[in-house]
C-alpha cells in the first residue's frame, strides 16, 4: 500500500532526515586512511543513542539478506556497493566508501547514502561518484506532482546510459516512512509516464548507484555485501525526498 503523508506529518520527517544527513556528515569526516569501518558504525551507533533515534538495520531481516543485520550502517568499500556489512577493516589510500543510513526519529524514517574516497582519489573513481549525484539530481528534479514514478527512473537511467553505463533495476528507490521500505519501488531505469502518479506527501528515497561494465551483482559469503561482478568500482548517491505541491522537498540535503 502506498502511505501520503500531510504537511504536518512531513514538517515531523524533517527532523530524521536533519540527523541523518549530520550524520552521514560526521562518518565523512571521521574516514580516514586507517580508521575501521567497525569505529565509522561504532560512531553511528554512538550518533543514534545521544538523539533517541532508532537503527532501521540493526534488527532488518528481508528475504535476500542473512539477517538480522547486527550493525546500524551500510560500509561498501571499492567494488561493493550495495548492504556493505561493517567488518575488521581499516581504510586505505584510494578506498572509495559509501556510507548508507537509516533510522527512525520520533517514528519517522529517514535514508540517505553518500560515496567518497578516503585519501588520494582516482579520477575515474571521483567520475563515477559525480555520475551518480548528477543521477540523483535528476531523479529528485523529476519528482514533481504530476509525474510519475517511471519519470525519476528514467532520468536516472538516462544520466547513466549517457555516461556509457548499464543500470541494474533490481534493487532502487522505494516508499519511506515509518518503516525503511515501502511501496512504491523506484527503480534506477524505466520508461516515462509509467509508474504511480506521484501525488503531494509521496516520500520515497531516491537512489542510483552503479558500476563500471556490468549491471551484475554478486554476494559476499556475509549474506549481505553486494559487490559488482567485474569487480569494478562502484558509488552510491541516495536522500529522502517528499515530493509537494512546492515542489520535491530534500529531507536529507545537508546545511550549509
Ligand atoms: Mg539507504
Amino acid at each position: 500500500m502506498i502511505e501520503l503523508r500531510s504537511p504536518q506529518e512531513i514538517e515531523q520527517m524533517k527532523a530524521a532526515g536533519e540527523f541523518v544527513s549530520r550524520t552521514l556528515a560526521a562518518l565523512k569526516e571521521r574516514a580516514a586512511v586507517g580508521v575501521n569501518l567497525l569505529e565509522l558504525n561504532a560512531l553511528a551507533h554512538d550518533l543514534i543513542r545521544e538523539r533517541g533515534a532508532t537503527s532501521c538495520y540493526l534488527d532488518y531481516a528481508p528475504s535476500f539478506g542473512s539477517g538480522p543485520f547486527g550493525h546500524v550502517l551500510c560500509t561498501s568499500v571499492n567494488d561493493a556497493v550495495l548492504h556493505g556489512l561493517p567488518h575488521d577493516y581499516r581504510l586505505r589510500d584510494g578506498d572509495l566508501l559509501t556510507v548508507d543510513f537509516a533510522v527512525a526519529v520520533d517514528g519517522w524514517v529517514a535514508d540517505a547514502a553518500i560515496s567518497f574516497v578516503v585519501g588520494t582519489p582516482r579520477p575515474e573513481d571521483l567520475e563515477l561518484i559525480e555520475i551518480t549525484e548528477r543521477a540523483l539530481a535528476a531523479g529528485i528534479a523529476a519528482a514533481v506532482v504530476g509525474n510519475k514514478t517511471g519519470d525519476i527512473s528514467y532520468a536516472i537511467g538516462r544520466v547513466a546510459k549517457d555516461a556509457g553505463l548499464k543500470v541494474n533495476v533490481e534493487f532502487g528507490g522505494h516508499g519511506v516512512g515509518k518503516t525503511m521500505h515501502g511501496e512504491p519501488f523506484v527503480a534506477n531505469d524505466g520508461r516515462p509516464g509509467r509508474g504511480f502518479p506521484l501525488r503531494p506527501g509521496l516520500v520515497i528515497a531516491i537512489e542510483p548507484w552503479f558500476m563500471r561494465g556490468t549491471d551484475k551483482l554478486t554476494m559476499d559469503q556475509d549474506g549481505w555485501t553486494l559487490r559488482s561482478a567485474n569487480g569494478s568500482r562502484t558509488a552510491h548517491s541516495e536522500h529522502t525526498v517528499a515530493v509537494t505541491a512546492d515542489g520535491p522537498l530534500v529531507l536529507t540535503r545537508p546545511r550549509d
